[in-house]
């Protein structure tokens, strides 16, 4: 069956500052780095307000309209910029997270990744930052709960930054299972392991800086993988952040293209033990181009060959 691959040309609309490390590039070297890829190409659709609105209060959205530009670019905080194309490319990414959730439950794709911006991880429910505008992978992981009817789910966000957003807009949430692994100590600076979820269900793993991708292997296989395997969902979510890579410029963790490979490799069996192999992959960060378009073909490459 086939991989998705779900993009939208709005998310290059949405600009950001000359030097901003969320560029419009992103996304342009990752489509041309999968254009030769057999994938089942879809355009991601706008997002509905109510898929919205199950994570964020209808305040959020209209803070979002309220700072859109016109003309040149607003500021929600000192990390995060609306361009006049954001709000379209906000709702393109929530749209193709969601898009995704569909295309894998209906059996059009076994799996699916969701290359979009901006990206979603840090999304608080009342507070964009850190790039993100709306939180993507909860939109579409509670689209998966309550309109699939889907018992559980579970997100595996491996960007090297905690995915905060994620963890405040699941939080209460017993079907879904959020695991988060991350460079501490780091911006955003939460991400303890501590920080267990109202029903134990969010695990936490700091990761030192300069740790290599064996230590991120042996938390993953020590740690992850059994709690998502009793956690047994019936579909999983990767938050596919790639800034961990050891040339990335934001970060001090030193993984390989391998180290994604690997872990998305383990993704997919174990999905295929557990959820009938059905991963949504959904872009977060990355910011070495190179590094990024790499990893990105590499992810996606593992998603094509699982069975
Ligand atoms: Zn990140």
């Amino acid at each position: 069956m086939a991989t998705a691959f779900i993009t939208h040309s709005d998310c290059l609309k949405h600009e950001t500052p000359s030097g901003h490390p969320e560029q419009v590039a992103r996304l342009e070297h990752i489509l041309r780095a999968v254009e030769d890829l057999d994938l089942l190409r879809i355009e991601a659709p706008l997002a509905e307000k109510e898929n919205i609105l199950a994570v964020h209060p209808q305040s959020h959205i209209d803070l979002i309209h309220a700072n859109s530009p016109e003309t040149g670019m607003s500021q929600l905080d000192g990390d995060t910029h609306m361009s006049p194309g954001t709000v379209t490319a906000a709702y393109r990414a929530a749209g193709g997270a969601i898009c995704a959730v569909d295309t894998v439950i209906s059996g059009k794709a076994k799996n699916a990744f969701v290359a979009v911006r901006p990206p979603g991880h840090h999304a608080k429910a009342q507070i964009p930052m850190g790039f993100c505008i709306f939180g993507n992978v909860a939109i579409a992981a509670k689209h998966a709960l309550d309109f699939h009817k889907l018992p559980k789910v579970a997100v595996i966000d491996f960007d090297v930054h905690h995915g905060n957003g994620t963890q405040d807009l699941l939080w209460n949430e017993p079907r879904a299972l959020t695991v988060t692994s991350h460079q501490m100590p780091l911006w955003p600076g939460t991400g303890y392991a501590e920080e267990q979820g109202e029903f134990d269900n969010v695990l936490n793993l700091p990761l030192a800086p300069n740790s290599d991708g064996a230590l991120m292997r042996k938390v993953y296989t020590e740690r992850v993988f059994p709690k998502v395997r009793s956690f047994n969902p019936d579909l999983i979510f990767l938050s596919a952040g790639f800034d961990a890579h050891v040339d990335d410029p934001l970060a001090e963790l030193n993984w390989e293209v391998d180290d994604f490979v690997w872990i998305t490799s383990e993704v997919c069996n174990l999905a295929r033990d557990c959820c009938s192999s059905r991963v949504v992959s959904i872009l977060e960060g990355g910011y070495n181009l190179d590094a990024l378009a790499a990893c990105s073909r590499a992810h996606i490459e593992i998603l094509i060959e699982a069975k």
